[in-house]
């Protein structure tokens, strides 16, 4: 049972919570409870390290932000063993958390399991974990990049063997787009992995896009569902367990993209090597891109990218813009787009789907600036002043259905 920030906002929300982890021990589960930070906490403490040096060292960076969740985490076991439910907390390092030393984004390596179930066999109930969090080979303290808590949870619903994991978050599913931005989108019943990872990396945050990924490859049974409400949530299953699907199952958005062109480029072999590799090295996050034809010899290239990425994108193509390999003319950064997705594993099976999404696009005078496909996707970049009314027009169009 995985408890995200809204959640365990407050110490009234977290009795709530500790509530329905006594009802599943009830039920007699042995149940493992992933904890986030209260609403808010880990930017605060973000902004916090950040104060003392905006270079920072990622490790401390790592030392400063995992401690919201170590908060709660202690709060909550304190709540459950009140409602006489045998429990405890842990840290990552004392479960432990295994990961690599990628401080800031670190991936888990291993789950030790025979601390936890050693206390299960005394009698233990609840083993409440801080989620977001684990120790490095280093035996330094590292977090798992922003919304980590859900991929602790499903990473321990794997360890463990779990039967069931359920998410429990501030909206009642998965929804046909954000609720907060569509006011008419629609509760899933079930989604594929596929969909859910397409749809959270695309900017659904709901799930983070690594915790879809570990639960479709481990075939955990996820469930994303309120911690408010007992509304049935939303089941990621497999694509075959789903009956009938919706050529389009979900709009995804993605505010903070930044759109690169690099003008005149020479056009042959290695020139999109000596510009991407760099980049690659760089950590820049590059997403889209697109390289039309040339007459001339010259091309254009674009790509797409976070905002946060790009001041670094833009120094570093400037360094090599009168490299022999590269030799561009001049580079256009533009930090106002946004991109806006469709999603379905429908598309498969059927044609037209991006002349209907150009259309609906185009319906309201939306220019699209770039696009990519994959089988199962269409994205594309506009400016975003116009994201709302696109992810708008786009759930109109396809009117996705839920329940
Ligand atoms: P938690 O703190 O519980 O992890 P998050 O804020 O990370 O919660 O994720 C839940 C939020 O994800 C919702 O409040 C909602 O605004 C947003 N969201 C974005 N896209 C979707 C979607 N397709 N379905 C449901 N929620 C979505
Ligand atoms: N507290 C962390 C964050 O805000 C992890 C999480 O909530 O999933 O990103
Ligand atoms: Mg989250």
């Amino acid at each position: 049972m995985k408890f995200g920030g809204t959640s365990v906002d407050g110490l009234d929300r977290i009795r709530g919570a500790a509530a329905r982890v006594k009802a599943e021990v009830d039920n007699g589960y042995d149940t493992i409870v992933v904890v986030s930070a209260m609403a808010g906490r880990t930017n605060e403490l973000a902004a916090a390290a950040q104060s003392v040096t905006p270079l920072m060292d990622a490790r401390e960076y790592d030392a400063v932000v995992a401690n919201g969740e170590n908060v709660t985490a202690g709060m909550m076991a304190l709540a459950i063993q009140e409602l006489g439910v045998p429990a405890r907390s842990w840290q990552g390092w004392q479960v432990p958390v295994h990961t690599n030393s990628t401080h800031g984004a670190a991936k888990i390596t291993a789950i030790g399991t025979d601390a936890i179930n050693g206390k299960f066999a005394e009698g233990m109930k609840a083993a409440v974990v801080a989620g977001f969090q684990g120790v490095s080979a280093e035996q330094r303290v590292s977090t798992l990049g922003r919304g980590g808590s859900d991929t602790t949870a499903v990473a321990f619903a794997a360890a463990f063997g779990a039967e069931r994991c359920d998410i429990f978050t501030d909206v009642d599913g998965v929804y046909t787009a954000d609720p907060r931005l569509v006011r008419d989108a629609r509760k899933l019943e079930r989604i594929s992995y596929e969909e859910m990872l397409e749809l959270a990396s695309l900017g659904a945050k709901v799930l983070q896009t690594r915790s879809v990924e570990l639960a479709m490859r481990n075939k955990v049974r996820l469930c994303v569902r309120s911690s408010f409400t007992d509304a049935p949530g939303t089941i990621l299953c497999d694509e075959e367990e789903i009956m009938e699907a919706n050529t389009v199952s979900g709009v995804a958005h993605s505010r903070d993209e930044a759109k690169v062109t690099i003008l005149s480029v020479a056009d042959r072999p290695g020139v999109a090597a000596a510009v991407f590799g760099p980049l690659a090295e760089a950590g820049v996050n590059v997403d889209m891109i697109v390289q039309n034809i040339s007459e001339s010899g010259r091309t254009d290239i674009t790509f797409s990218c976070p905002v946060e990425d790009v001041g670094r994108a833009g120094e570093l193509l400037n360094g090599i813009k009168t490299s022999g390999e590269v030799n561009f003319r001049s580079l256009r950064l533009d930090t106002d787009v946004c991109k806006i997705s469709v999603v379905g594993i429908g598309m498969r099976s059927q044609s037209g789907v991006a002349a209907r999404m150009f259309e609906a696009l185009a319906k309201y005078g939306i220019n699209i600036q770039v696009i990519a496909t994959s089988e199962i996707k269409i994205s594309v970049l506009v400016a975003r002043r116009f994201m709302e009314l696109g992810v708008q027009a786009l759930h109109d169009a396809f009117d996705p259905k839920g329940v």
